[in-house]
C-alpha cells in the first residue's frame, strides 16, 4: 500500500479500465460508482442496505460533517466507519466544493476561505490543513485536497488564478497527511480551457499522489465541453493510479467517461432523483407519478431483481410518493441505486470481455442513451 491506497490495473479495452482500489477499508472494484453519504448516511437508507445493494466504497461530504455533528464527535466514536456502522472504504471530498456552492459570503484568501455556514450563519475558516485534519478525524479511506471551484463561466485570468492557488493548497493538504491514514487525492481543475487542465495535471505531478481527481465539471456547463475536458485531462493522468471524476453524472455520462478511461464515480443522481420520483430502468427513466401506474401491478424494471423490484409493484409505490410515505424514499433510493451498481458491473464485465467498444454502442442507442 503506497500512500494509503494499491491500485490494481488488471485490463485494459481500449482506454476503459478493469482494476481494483484497496484502501485500509477493502477493496473496490473498477469502474466503481460511489453512492453519496452526505451526512453520514446515504439518505434513506442505513449502512446495512447500502451494503446489500453491494457498494464497496461510499462518499461522505467532509462539509456538511464538519458543521454537524462536527468532525471530533464523529472522532469520538473511532471515525465515520463506527459512527454509521460501515466498514468499507469511505471516500471523503474536501469541503471545498460546498463552500463555494452552498455557504454564505465566502473570502478566498492565501491561507484559505472563510465562509458562513447555510445552518446558522456562523462563521468559520477552513484552510487545507483543517480541511486534512476534518478527513482524517472523520478516518476517512481516501481525502481530497481543498480546492477551488470556480464558476463554470468564471473569466480565464480567474480560473488560471485559482488553479495556482489549488496547487498551492494542494502541495499543503499533502505535507499535512499523517502516515498510516487515509489516501490523498488533489483535483484538477483549470474551468472549461483544454491548455489549463493539461498545465494543472503538469503542475501536480511533482508530488507522489496515490490517485487524482477531475473537479469542477458537472457544475452547469453544456455536456459536450464537459466531455472535452474529461477527455484531455483522463488521458494525461498517470495509468498506473486511480482516476475519479467528481460529481458525475448520469448513466450516459458514466459509460463515455470510462470510454475515456475514468476509473471512480459519485453523483447524488440516483439517490436525489429516487426521491424526485424519477426512476432508472433497462427500458429508461420512469415517473413514478404518473397517472398511467396508478394501477399497474408491474414492477419497476422486470429485468432487475433488487429488493423494491421483488416487494412493491409500480401502483403500490405511486400511491406512497403520493400519500408523501417514508417507505417511498427507502423503496425508490434502492432501486435507484441498483440500477447505478448494476450499470458499473456491466461495464466491468465487458471491459474483461473485450466488449466495451459494442457495448457502449448499444448503450447509447438504447432507452438511457440520452
Ligand atoms: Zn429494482
Amino acid at each position: 500500500m503506497r500512500n494509503g491506497l494499491t491500485f490494481d490495473l488488471l485490463h485494459t479495452d481500449g482506454r476503459a479500465r478493469l482494476g481494483r482500489v484497496t484502501t485500509r477499508h477493502g477493496a473496490a472494484d473498477t469502474p466503481v460508482f460511489m453512492p453519496v453519504g452526505t451526512a453520514a448516511s446515504v439518505k434513506a437508507l442505513s449502512s446495512q442496505d447500502v451494503r446489500e445493494l453491494g457498494a464497496q466504497i461510499i462518499l461522505g461530504n467532509t462539509y456538511h460533517l464538519y458543521l454537524r455533528p462536527g468532525h471530533e464527535a464523529i472522532a469520538s466514536f473511532g471515525g465515520l466507519h463506527h459512527f454509521m456502522n460501515w466498514p468499507l472504504s469511505i471516500l471523503t471530498d474536501s469541503g471545498g466544493y460546498q463552500v463555494f456552492s452552498l455557504s454564505a459570503l465566502r473570502r478566498i484568501r492565501e491561507e484559505g476561505v472563510e465562509f458562513r455556514s447555510h445552518l446558522d450563519g456562523s462563521r468559520h475558516f477552513l484552510t487545507p490543513e483543517l480541511a486534512v485534519d476534518i478527513q482524517q478525524a472523520l478516518d476517512s479511506d481516501i481525502m481530497m485536497a481543498l480546492d477551488e471551484c470556480p464558476p463554470h463561466d468564471a473569466p480565464r485570468e480567474y480560473v488560471e488564478k485559482s488553479m495556482a492557488l489549488t496547487t498551492r493548497w494542494a502541495r499543503r493538504c499533502l505535507a499535512r497527511r499523517l502516515e498510516g491514514k487515509g489516501a490523498l487525492f488533489p483535483i484538477v481543475q483549470g474551468g472549461l480551457h483544454v491548455d489549463l487542465r493539461i498545465r494543472h495535471i503538469e503542475e501536480l505531478a511533482g508530488s507522489d499522489w496515490p490517485g487524482m481527481a477531475i473537479g469542477g465539471l458537472s457544475v452547469g456547463e453544456p455536456r459536450e465541453q464537459m466531455m472535452e475536458m474529461v477527455d484531455c485531462a483522463a488521458v494525461r493522468l498517470p495509468a498506473d493510479r486511480p482516476r475519479y471524476l467528481m460529481g458525475v453524472g448520469t448513466p450516459r455520462n458514466l459509460v463515455d467517461c470510462v470510454a475515456m478511461g475514468v476509473d471512480m464515480f459519485d453523483c447524488v443522481m440516483p439517490t436525489r432523483n429516487a426521491r424526485n420520483g424519477s426512476l432508472f430502468t433497462s427500458a429508461g427513466k420512469l415517473s413514478i407519478k404518473r397517472a398511467e401506474h396508478r394501477l399497474s401491478d408491474l414492477p419497476v424494471d422486470e429485468r432487475c431483481s433488487c429488493f423494491t423490484c421483488r416487494n412493491a409493484s409500480r401502483g403500490y409505490l405511486h400511491h406512497l410518493f403520493r400519500a408523501n410515505e417514508l417507505a417511498y424514499f427507502r423503496f425508490a433510493t434502492i432501486h435507484n441505486l441498483a440500477y447505478y451498481l448494476g450499470l458499473m458491473s456491466s461495464i466491468r464485465g465487458a471491459i474483461r470481455e473485450n466488449r466495451f467498444a459494442e457495448f457502449h454502442r448499444e448503450f447509447i442507442s438504447g432507452p438511457m442513451g440520452e
